[in-house]
């Protein structure tokens, strides 16, 4: 299949590690010249010399915090500066805390809103007047299997996602006309340093070692393991490319089939 990615500029929010690096390094496979953000400039430099000389790509490390308003409408404009143009959006981010209601005060729910629906609705602000000067756009938000089915103590998560699928599904009507599709893809369980910290709780909660907490999360897995961060960048690629061109509006669920539901 041609995805029509080659020469297309790309920004990959939160993406030295994990969902979002394997996403960048995906869209650079595809000859997209990709900007990557985190906030310690030592792995996201890092980072972006390893998709570099992997692929051959040019790649712009970007340190920022996307809990900052500033920060994110910099990093559109540095992109800008660096490529001359932006045509595919990645939101993405650290994952909110785990907690239940009683355990999680006000300030914890102010932060996972800055960190998950504000930082995507900011970085589309920033990014959308150069998504339509380039008459073509794609946004393609990492979510999570919450907004399909709520995780036991991710509230959070499965409160704040919601509302981010709420504003996705809204602005796929309202960017349709510029030729803007806007997808988000809701990854299952991964190995990646979040899912790591996401064990570790849970076998310090029920007196088990990592390795069990592990085996009991792949055992509710119907393809039996943890997902590669490639394979849920594969449908990142994929959402972002020409390839993709009547595909708006959607939730993506890429999880092994944990997830049901119809
Ligand atoms: P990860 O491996 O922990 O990587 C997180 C990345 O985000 C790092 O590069 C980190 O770098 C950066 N980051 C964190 N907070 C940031 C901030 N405020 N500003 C800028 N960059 C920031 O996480 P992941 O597993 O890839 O998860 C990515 C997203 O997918 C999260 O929202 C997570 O909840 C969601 N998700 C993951 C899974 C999974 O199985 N892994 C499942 C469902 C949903 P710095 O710390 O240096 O900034």
């Amino acid at each position: 299949m041609e995805l029509g990615l080659q020469g297309k500029v790309a920004l990959v929010a939160a993406a030295s590690k994990g969902l979002g690096y394997a996403t960048a390094l995906g869209l650079a496979k595809e000859g997209v010249k990709v900007a990557v953000c985190s906030r310690t400039v030592g792995d996201i430099r890092a980072a972006a010399e390893r998709i570099a000389a992997e692929t051959g790509a040019e790649v712009l490390p970007l340190v920022a915090d996307v809990t900052q308003a500033d920060d994110l409408a910099r990093i559109v404009e540095e992109t800008v500066a660096k490529f001359g143009a932006l045509h595919i959006l990645v939101p993405n981010s650290g994952g909110p805390p785990a907690g239940t209601f009683e355990t999680l005060d006000e300030s914890k729910w102010q932060a996972a809103l800055d960190s998950t629906l504000f930082s995507t609705s900011r970085l589309i602000r920033a990014a959308l007047p150069h998504l339509k000067a380039a008459g073509w756009g794609r946004i393609v938000v990492i979510t999570s299997t919450s907004v399909r089915q709520p995780i036991p103590g991710l509230l959070l998560s499965n409160t704040i996602r919601a509302g981010i699928v709420g504003l996705l599904k809204t602005l796929s009507q309202e960017f349709a006309p510029y030729g803007i599709t806007v997808n988000n893809v809701a990854p299952g369980s991964y190995a990646t340093a979040r899912i790591a910290h996401l064990l570790n709780l849970r076998a310090q909660q029920a007196g088990i070692t990592v390795e069990e907490a592990q085996k009991q999360m792949e055992s509710r897995i119907p393809l039996g393991r943890l997902g590669r961060p490639e394979e849920l960048a594969n449908a990142v690629v994929f959402l972002a490319s020409e390839a993709a061109s009547y595909v708006t509006g959607q939730t993506w669920v890429v999880d092994g089939g944990q997830t049901l539901g119809l």
